[in-house]
């Protein structure tokens, strides 16, 4: 993790540029529908109009990345927003910066860049569930709560973070757990790293003096191609077949329970692994940690066990893996273990 030399010089405002993306905190409710709203509508600087007293947090910068729903997130987005954090933070233009972000997918974000990003400085990711336009829309709010953490001296070294309904969560084991409720996103495994209301902002506990495990930003789109094969009732081999049959170096098995899956797959991935592919065994469950060597042994298949992560960040997490030229299943393993 490289240290940054900068502090905020007294009396002056923290810097914060806010990256926008766009996602429902961005959205606008669509004219042809009395429920139905359009996200990515909004611009960054709409955004930091509707937070009254915003610049009295910090001195803002916006700019504009994307602007479209994150269920349409991509590889391109990911490396343009690691580039321009790194920038950023290399040139020393800000204390912290802000991505809003929707919220679908906003935890694969979060947890792509605090693989990617070395600087300690914050990283925080915000969304909303209620569209700009709603009644009680809670964009703006997050967003306040967003800055208020990133310009927070506390926040350096706890990598990247994801902030909504007051609640700040690690970028590890956040997750989104409900479909509409504004107290969607959780942290299963741990719980929150820390709260924000408007008076303060208040973490649980210090940053952890580990080094963050990171790699080098990847150097073009497409990531290297992983699968998630997803485990149910009366399944086949299908899954793992069309994977293979697309190129993929890597599968991430959704298992059940402890990342168990039918006789069938767990033959079709043990061979995959055999000829070289990366298989990681995650669980659909949704919390807990897939244990290596039970239920399956990982040493006879030649497969990985995720551990805490969930098959969507494992999936990741192979990728950074593979992009740094890492594929050695015992190295990839313990990857796993220090994500
Ligand atoms: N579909 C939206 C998105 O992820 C949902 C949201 O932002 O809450 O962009």
């Amino acid at each position: 993790m490289a240290a940054s030399s900068s502090t905020v010089a007294p009396g002056a405002l923290p810097r914060i540029t806010i990256l926008a993306t766009g996602g429902t905190i961005a959205g606008k409710a669509n004219a042809n529908s009395a429920v139905g709203y359009t996200a990515g509508q909004a611009t960054a600087q709409d955004l930091i109009d509707a937070v009254p007293g915003l610049d009295k947090i910090a001195t803002l910068q916006a700019v504009q990345i994307s602007n479209i729903g994150s269920q349409d997130m991509n590889d391109q987005v990911w490396l343009d927003l690691a580039h321009k954090i790194d920038e950023i933070f290399a040139g020393d233009q800000a204390d912290g910066v802000v991505v809003t972000h929707g919220t679908d997918t906003i935890e694969e974000t979060a947890f792509f860049l605090d693989h990617v990003v070395a600087s300690d400085k914050p990283v925080v990711l915000v969304g909303s569930m209620r569209p700009s336009t709603a009644l009680s829309a809670d964009g703006p709010a997050n967003l306040r709560s967003a800055v208020q953490v990133a310009a927070d001296s506390q926040a350096r070294g706890r990598g990247t973070m994801v902030v909504l309904n007051d609640t700040i969560h690690g970028a590890k084991d956040v997750t989104k757990s409900n479909t509409t409720s504004v107290q969607t996103f959780t942290s299963p495994n741990s719980g929150p790293i820390g709260h924000v209301d408007a008076a303060a902002v208040q973490f649980a506990g210090p940053a952890t003096t580990q080094p963050r495990l990171t790699f080098p930003v990847p150097g073009k789109a497409p990531l290297p191609h992983v699968d998630i094969v997803y485990s149910h009732a009366g399944m086949d081999a299908t899954q793992v077949d069309d994977a293979l049959g697309h190129g993929a170096l890597g599968i991430v098995l959704a298992g059940v329970g402890d990342g168990n899956t039918a006789k069938p797959v767990v033959d079709a991935l043990s061979a995959a692994a055999k000829r070289g592919v990366l298989v990681v065994r995650s669980s659909r469950v949704g919390s807990g940690s897939v244990v290596r060597n039970a239920e399956l042994n990982d040493d006879e298949l030649g497969t990985v066990s995720a551990l805490g992560l969930n098959p969507a960040k494992s999936r990741i997490l192979l990728q950074l893996l593979l992009s740094d030229g890492i594929t050695d299943v015992a190295k990839v393993q313990q990857a796993f273990g220090d994500s």
